[in-house]
This record gives C-alpha cells, structure tokens and sequence, in this order.
C-alpha cells in the first residue's frame, strides 16, 4: 500500500535537509568516483536538489507559489504576528465568471488568463509581498508589514489594472474582473485557518457585492 504522505505530521525541516545534501556531497568527495567525474556529480546531485525544491514550492501554470508554499508561509507570518505583534494583512482573489471564459474561449485561453494575472499581480505588490495561487483561479497574497487601511491602495489599484488588461488571445478580446477580499490579522484569531475563513468572508461578501470588488474587513482608523 502506498502511504499517504500528507497525513506526515511532522516535516523535516530545510536545514536538515540542507545538512543531508551536504553529507552526499561529502561522501561522493570520499568514496570510489573516478576523481575527474566528482564535480560533474556533485553539480548533478546540486543540480536535483535545488530543481526539486524549486518544483515542490512552485505552481508550474503560473510560476506563482503554490498552496504548499502559501501554507507554510502563512504558518509562519501568523506566529510573527502573533509574537511580534507585527501588521499582517492576508488577501484572496478570485476571477470572476472565469468558467466562462474556458466556456465561451477555451481552456487553453482560460490558462493563458491565469498566466496574465499572475504577472499583473506580481508587479502590482511589492517584493516583500508574495503572490500565491491558492487553487483552480483563487490567488492569496500576503502582505507584511501592512494593515487593512494601508492594504487599500495597491488593492484597488490591481483590481483597476485587471479590469483594464485587455488580454488578447488569438486576435480575440478576452476581457475579465477579480473580486477582492482582504483581513487584517487580529490577536483572537487562533490559528491561520481562522485568518484563512475571516479572510475567504471578505471575499465571498465581494461576490455578493456584485463581483469587481475590494471588500477590507476590519477597518481600524
Ligand atoms: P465566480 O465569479 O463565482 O468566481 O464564478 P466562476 O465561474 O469563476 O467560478 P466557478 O468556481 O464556477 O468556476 C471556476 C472555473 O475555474 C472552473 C474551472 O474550470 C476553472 N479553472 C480552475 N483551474 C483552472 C486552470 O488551471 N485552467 C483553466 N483554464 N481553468 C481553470
Ligand atoms: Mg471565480
Ligand atoms: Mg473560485
């Protein structure tokens, strides 16, 4: 039987992981390779990590970070929050109507969508900030160091840049509108699953909304 790797509840940390790469390196310097190939497979055995690290942590349509990156990531600027007392603000979009884009253009046009708001959304936040895709055509973005209020801006100013992309795709038009839903972290909040849900609230009241929309909850003045 194949063991389900994802119930794993303990994760081993980069630095052992670092560690362990660095003992293959060792042993290949020690042991019988003829010494002109050593360096030619050290660099390979470099080469796969490295690449594997990089596939684990990245969504391969997009270039994005994934879910997995997105979790471990939040994990972590959740308990700086909650520590340091840090400003944290976590965002969701989502495209709207996307299913009819895939209906109306074609998959592959609905992937080439995907490619162009990821792009757009990289170059609308901040480097400090990193861009997720959540899932299917959900995105997250953490911003540290940012309340709500102070969130509001490059919001509004990458759900206005998505609204005039004006993507073309086979000579086609392909035009389309994200909704928006931003939270601010909160010291009550227990763990970032609740951060997740107040946040996926936001969003959901932007749909409801009307869609096209940056809803911040927890306004603070
Ligand atoms: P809403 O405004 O409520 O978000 O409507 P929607 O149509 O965007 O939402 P719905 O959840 O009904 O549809 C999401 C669509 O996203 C359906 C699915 O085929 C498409 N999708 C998810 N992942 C991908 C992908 O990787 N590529 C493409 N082309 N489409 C995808
Ligand atoms: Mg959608
Ligand atoms: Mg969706």
């Amino acid at each position: 039987m194949v063991e389900d790797t994802t119930e794993l509840v303990f994760d081993i940390p980069d630095s052992v992981l670092d560690q362990i790469q660095q003992n293959i390196q060792d042993i290949i310097r020690n042991f019988d390779v003829p010494e002109e190939n050593k360096e030619e497979v050290i660099n390979q055995i470099n080469y796969i990590y490295t690449r594997t690290k990089y596939l684990s942590i990245t969504d391969e349509l997009t270039g994005l970070s994934n879910r997995r990156c997105f979790d471990t990531t939040l994990e972590k600027e959740f308990l700086r929050a909650k520590r340091y007392k840090n400003k944290l603000t976590l965002v969701m979009f989502d495209i709207d109507f996307f299913k009819n884009v895939n209906d109306t253009y074609g998959h592959q046009c609905g992937d080439f969508i995907l490619k162009q708001v990821a792009n757009a959304a990289l170059q609308t936040f901040r480097k400090t900030d990193t861009v997720f895709r959540f899932g299917g055509e959900e995105f997250a973005v953490i911003l540290t160091e940012t309340d709500i209020n102070q969130a509001f801006i490059p919001l509004e100013r990458f759900r206005k840049t998505i609204e005039t992309l004006n993507s073309f795709y086979q000579n086609q038009e392909v035009n389309i509108t994200v909704s928006i839903g931003a939270y601010q972290f909160e010291d009550w909040l227990e763990s970032k699953e609740d951060f997740i849900e107040k946040t996926d609230e936001a969003l959901y009241e932007a749909k409801n909304l009307g869609r096209n929309k940056t809803v911040l909850f927890n306004i603070r003045q």
